[in-house]
């Protein structure tokens, strides 16, 4: 991977160059949180934000999505995917993007998925771990791929890692704003990684999680925070890794309606109900396990379905805490 130096004072000639691929949507303050909205000017990105609310999930997988058109009796393909550039994404939200890809690009493709994956481009920037974050322990605190160009502060200006042939494009038609990384440079670089590394306040003890688990089923900690959710599905629709959807046909008139992707929660007791009245989790302490068990269930390609970005715990109306519940559910077993 190539290593190149964007100084402080090319940084918003950088920005702007970007404009040729397309829309940037970037993290933006929104009153206490932040969000990926559009922005035409470098100085409206918060630079230093630590999650927003909604992942970047929500550029390729969107809370509704209009998927189908029937117009006049004859169905129209509902995909619209245009050129843009997702601006600041941390290394969790990268992770979780990639457990996304194993999903919707695997056979059957996603064609509406990948249209929009294809067209946008992916600047990643350094992060500081608030009490929130966990990813260290998970293993997708740093992003070996799935981006284009990611940023890393330097007190002078940004050493960027080149992940594409797009980013080497973009780096080549902008020659003239970069500078080599010299020692110094590495030697900032690996400082302020090593001061991320031991800035982390939370973790989740991966040994023995799946046997922890199978023998935890009946753990009397599920119900206790089984009585204290109030299954509202923030944790799903906040998660960068949640993608369970449902689809609805809406008919406008006899000839004409629009069938509809949304994202579902497996908080919503009919999310488990299938043909014939049985519902696979019927009570809200089944739901609420099903969770963890699904988040923590580990494949050996794609790692855990957590990414330890800490929205589930920040957005939680009830206050838990995930790492916390696993500990108590550990604890129980002894
Ligand atoms: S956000 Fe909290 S209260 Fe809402 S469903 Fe998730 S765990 Fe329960
Ligand atoms: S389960 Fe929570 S911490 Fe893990 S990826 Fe989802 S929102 Fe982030």
């Amino acid at each position: 991977m190539r290593y190149i130096k964007l100084p402080s004072e090319n940084f918003e000639k950088f920005f702007n160059s970007l404009k040729a691929w397309g829309s940037i949507y970037a993290p933006v303050k929104r009153g206490s949180i932040y969000s990926f909205q559009e922005v035409q000017r470098a100085e409206e990105v918060a630079l230093d934000y630590n999650r927003t609310m909604l992942p970047p999930k929500k550029f390729f997988v969107r809370p509704r999505d209009e998927i189908l058109r029937l117009k006049n009796g004859r169905w129209e393909n509902g995909t619209d995917a245009e050129p843009i550039v997702l601006f600041g994404l941390h290394s969790c939200d990268i992770h979780g993007l990639k457990i996304l890809d194993k999903v919707y690009l695997d056979e059957p493709v996603d064609p509406y998925y990948k249209a929009r994956r294809e067209k946008t481009f992916i600047v990643g920037i350094s992060c500081m771990p608030d009490e929130y974050c966990f990813c260290k322990s998970l293993g997708t605190h740093f992003a070996m791929d799935g981006f284009d160009l990611f940023l890393h502060e330097l007190p002078d200006g940004w050493l960027v890692r080149i992940g594409s042939v797009r980013g080497h494009e973009i780096v080549w038609e902008n020659g003239e704003l970069f500078e080599e990384v010299t020692d110094e440079d590495l030697k900032h670089f690996k400082e302020f990684e090593e001061r991320r590394a031991n800035a982390f306040q939370k973790e989740i003890p991966q040994e023995g999680l799946a046997d922890m688990l199978d023998l935890a089923y009946n753990s009397p900690v599920w119900k206790e925070y089984a009585e204290i959710c109030l299954a509202c599905g923030n944790c799903n629709m906040v998660c960068p890794t949640c993608r369970c959807y449902e689809v609805c046909d809406k008919w406008i008139s006899a000839y004409d309606a629009v069938r509809e992707r949304r994202y579902d929660s497996c908080f919503m007791e009919n999310h488990g109900l299938v043909a014939g009245g049985h519902n696979f989790r019927p009570t809200r302490l089944d739901r609420f396990r099903h969770r963890y068990y699904c988040k923590s269930y580990f494949d050996p390609s794609s790692g855990y379905n957590c990414v330890g970005c800490g929205r589930c715990d920040e957005f939680c109306p009830a206050k838990i805490e995930h790492v916390k519940v696993l500990e108590e559910v550990r604890g129980s077993l002894r």
